[in-house]
């Protein structure tokens, strides 16, 4: 696998890139749409988090952002592909499946910190302006995820490049990064808390915590594990916004 992917031209890369990420936003927002607006509401497991209305156009305005980000993303396989190329990076033949369990595990941690990071700079004096287009979604939805300005999308794209210049990944834990990367954020931004009570503790608290950053702009810059703001003294109090 890891073979066809070097083999390929920049051409194919993008190509395959771009339908590999729009496969991902398009499948998780719907799928969570369904989940949470129909499924779960119907058994009556879980609750929505923030019941203010959308604004009419939220929707459209998020899947348009979102298609650019797609695009940006899928070209940007070619930064991957070119250090592997170039023999910057390498890939491990056929690895075991601990391998690849062990590697994925190292790149969640990674894209954990590295989201912290973006996300803090992103919200400094300089870069806030292009973070603006994220928070236009007050009330965060399923296809918030790759809702953002190109320079959000191109730093947060950056994500596999640092461990692969590191470490000889496989092919294989390197696609699961962005799968395991979309699924935690439909999980932030589906505005819905997959728990029997309320507050959601722990893991499955990213919902309530990334809803109340984008209700409150300041604080909880985490993505799943809620650390780094605990660490940094930046998290918002989790009762602070039950509704019910
Ligand atoms: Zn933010
Ligand atoms: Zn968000």
């Amino acid at each position: 696998m890891g073979e066809w992917f070097v083999s390929r031209n920049a051409w194919q890369v993008m190509t395959a890139g771009t339908a590999y990420f729009a496969v991902l936003y398009f499948a998780t927002a719907l799928a969570a749409l369904w989940l949470t607006r129909v499924a779960l509401p119907r058994i009556g497991f879980g609750r929505t988090l923030d019941p203010r209305e959308l604004p009419a156009d939220q929707y459209r305005r998020e899947i348009a952002q979102a298609c650019v980000s797609i695009l940006i993303f899928g070209a940007g396989v070619v930064f991957p592909w070119a250090i592997l190329k170039l023999g910057w990076a390498s890939l491990t033949p056929d690895p075991s499946a601990v391998r690849v369990a062990a590697e994925v595990a190292a790149l969640f941690l990674w894209n954990e910190l590295h989201f912290y990071a973006c996300h803090r700079l992103l919200h400094t004096r300089v870069l806030r302006r292009f973070h603006a287009d994220h928070h236009r979604s007050h009330v965060p939805t399923p296809f918030s995820t790759y809702a953002f300005h190109p320079v959000e999308a191109l730093l947060l794209g950056s994500v596999p490049l640092v461990p692969m210049l590191l470490h000889d990944f496989s092919f294989e834990a390197l696609l699961c990064l962005p799968v395991l990367s979309i699924l935690l954020n439909v999980l932030g931004h589906a505005n819905y808390e997959l728990s029997r009570s309320a507050p959601a503790r722990g893991l499955l608290g990213a919902s309530r915590r990334h809803a109340l950053h984008h209700a409150r702009y300041h604080g909880n810059y985490g993505f799943l594990l809620p650390v780094f703001d605990r660490l940094s003294g930046t998290q918002i109090d989790g009762d602070a916004a039950t509704h019910r």
